[in-house]
């Protein structure tokens, strides 16, 4: 396969670009990135004119894959054409707002925001405010955004920033817990209940690999959320919309946050964030509370017509039933395959979402065909990762050096190191599955 163009343009963009890139992940293929020309349903086409089935879909935003459909697109370029937008307000943000609240359990009233950071700033901000404390307990191994209060290393004992630039003072008051330890959110709330401010979590844990809650374990922090009067954050942008469809995985966890922040699908494609909750906690926000919140691009028209009229679109047609379908196909599928070919390696994933895990110990995968759901009775459960943080154990390097480079060569573009999810889209079909099956049956 030739990426000689991909190769020139790496080149050119090192001159002026830090690494190449805009953000950081999209320099961890090797030995290069690839740069894209257009997508095509569930298919990429790179500067050279290679064609790959796609399963970094936009690194999860495109549920309906690359191609919207006609009333997507026609919404779009109908906004697009009014000018791009105003700095006062359209009734489209009202709109896009009623559909989320009716269908997010939680979700009486929302901000929009521009990223998922945006939201996960705004709402660390808006519980130090609602609850006059300071702390933050956050899970080990997960993803936040690129935000000062979690980007944070270490235990609750010894946090540390995971980044440069960020002042020590910062981690001191974030608390990262491992995830799916009930003792030790116990533990958290035992030593620092009183400064508590919110726990942050994502209900799947989907950017270190795939991780299942455990049974009961969100009902756990929500009870000791409400013991302790601090506020259960659940970050949905990864898994709103997409996680329990329009429900989100709240929805499907049966699980009540205080507040929600949403960014990927939510905006069909186009930049977005958004904060959503409680009535009494959204309305702490500037202008109605103190909370000081504002934005220049936020509610933007071409986003807030491409968000609604994506989410209006999985509502009467049967988006859910596709991609949680060819989810299942994909896991299963390489359930099967990892029993001849690498028997000590995890399916990991949830409805749209899928991954192999590179662990290290063999044991009888049989019992989770469709995906780790970190169940105890699991004849795996010894050997699956738990939390975020024990895919930083699995074999990372293979992936990124041996394995990707030749899914590459078969073809198929999966996640872009060990860490990020694979995100099945209304455009992918049963041949792009046989294809990546096929694809991974070569490269594992
Ligand atoms: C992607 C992501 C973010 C950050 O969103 P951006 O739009 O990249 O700023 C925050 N939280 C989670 C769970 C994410 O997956």
């Amino acid at each position: 396969m030739n990426h000689e163009r991909s190769r020139a343009l790496y080149g050119r963009a090192l001159s002026v670009l830090p690494g190449g890139v805009n953000s950081a992940v999209r320099a961890a293929p090797q030995p290069y990135p690839l740069f894209v020309e257009r997508g095509d349903g569930g298919h990429v086409i790179d500067a050279d004119g290679n064609r790959y089935v796609d399963w970094v879909m936009g690194l999860g935003p495109l549920l309906l894959g690359h191609d919207t459909p006609e009333p997507v697109q026609s919404a779009i370029q109908s906004r697009a054409a009014e000018g791009p937008m105003y700095g006062m307000p359209t009734e489209l943000e009202i709109e896009h707002a009623e559909f989320v609240c009716r269908h997010v359990p939680s979700v009486e009233m929302l901000r929009f925001v521009n990223s998922g950071t945006e939201a996960t700033v705004s709402a660390v901000r808006l519980a130090r405010a609602v609850t006059g404390r300071n702390k933050i307990v956050v899970m080990q191994g997960g993803y936040h955004g690129a935000q000062e209060s979690t980007l944070v290393e270490g235990t609750a004992d010894d946090p540390a920033p995971s980044s440069a630039g960020i002042p020590r003072s910062f981690a001191e008051e974030t608390i990262p817990i491992p995830f799916n330890d009930v003792e030790a959110a116990r533990d958290a709330f035992r030593n620092h209940g009183d400064d508590i401010a919110g726990v942050l979590v994502e209900p799947v844990q989907a950017n270190m690999g795939i991780v299942y809650p455990q049974d009961g374990y969100h009902d756990s922090l929500r009870e000791l959320c409400d013991e302790y009067g601090s506020l259960l954050l659940f970050d949905e942008v990864i898994t709103g919309f997409r996680v329990g469809g329009l429900h989100c995985a709240q929805g499907k966890f049966d699980v009540d946050p205080d507040v929600t922040t949403f960014g990927k699908i939510v905006g069909g494609g186009y930049p977005v964030g958004a904060i959503g909750g409680k009535t009494e906690y959204i309305e702490e926000f500037t202008p109605t509370g103190d909370v000081f919140q504002a934005g220049t691009f936020s509610g933007h028209p071409v986003t807030m017509a491409a968000g609604l009229e994506t989410l209006k679109f999985c509502a009467e047609h049967d988006v859910y039933d596709h991609v949680d379908s060819i989810g299942t196909q994909l896991r299963e599928g390489l359930s099967e395959l990892l029993e001849d070919h690498a028997p000590e390696y995890t399916v990991v994933g949830t409805d749209s979402l899928f991954k192999v895990v590179f662990t290290r110990t063999e044991t009888d995968p049989q019992d989770c065909a469709n995906g780790c759901r970190q169940d105890p009775t699991c004849s795996r459960f010894g050997a699956c990762p738990k939390r975020g943080t024990d895919t930083a154990d699995a074999e990372t390097e293979r992936y990124a050096r041996l394995f990707r480079p030749a899914m590459i060569e078969e073809g198929v573009l999966v996640s872009q190191n060990q860490f990020e999810a694979n995100f099945v889209s209304y455009g992918h079909t049963e041949s792009d599955v046989e294809e990546t099956l096929e694809a991974y049956k070569h490269a594992l």
